[in-house]
């Protein structure tokens, strides 16, 4: 969280404050370097109140969201991309076609047998659960490590 960002500062000097504190990859998605919100949302303390970071930046750039409409990130963004940009407003009906594309997952991945993952009945990108998993295979690896360590092993 940043405390210092002014909210009464131009929107573009606050927009290029935010910008400052992410890391940019090679699809332009501005990620958040704060700490992750556990929904996977950039959270941002801003004029008092935390708000969701793509949901910020949009409002900065762009003004308040249409009335009846929902962001919805690019497909290859992560859900802590807060890039003004990579973000459209649909309406929930839109919202929801544009996440159930027989063709592909949200992710951008392919949906096919090959690239799905079946637990407890429901179906999931396989591509994205590997790399989630292994993410949290190597926090555990860390954890553990940084135990023995600890106990001087
Ligand atoms: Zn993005
Ligand atoms: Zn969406
Ligand atoms: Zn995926």
């Amino acid at each position: 969280m940043i405390r210092w960002l002014d909210h009464k500062a131009p929107t573009d000097i606050q927009l290029n404050a935010i910008r400052l504190r992410c890391t940019i990859n090679e699809n332009g998605c501005w990620l958040w370097s704060g700490v992750p919100h556990y929904s996977g949302y950039a959270h941002i303390w801003y004029a008092k109140k935390s708000r969701i970071g793509h949901t910020l930046t949009y409002e900065l750039k762009n003004g308040t969201i249409p009335l009846g409409h929902e962001l919805h990130h690019r497909s290859t963004c992560p859900k802590h991309c807060i890039n003004p940009e990579h973000v459209i407003p649909l309406t929930h009906k839109e919202h929801s076609i544009a996440h159930t594309d027989p063709h592909f997952y949200p992710c951008g991945h392919p949906r096919t047998s090959t690239n799905t993952h079946t637990s407890k009945g429901k179906t999931c990108c396989r591509e994205c659960n590997l790399a989630h998993r292994k993410r949290y295979d190597n926090i555990k690896r860390e954890r553990r490590d940084a135990y023995w360590k600890s106990v001087g092993l």
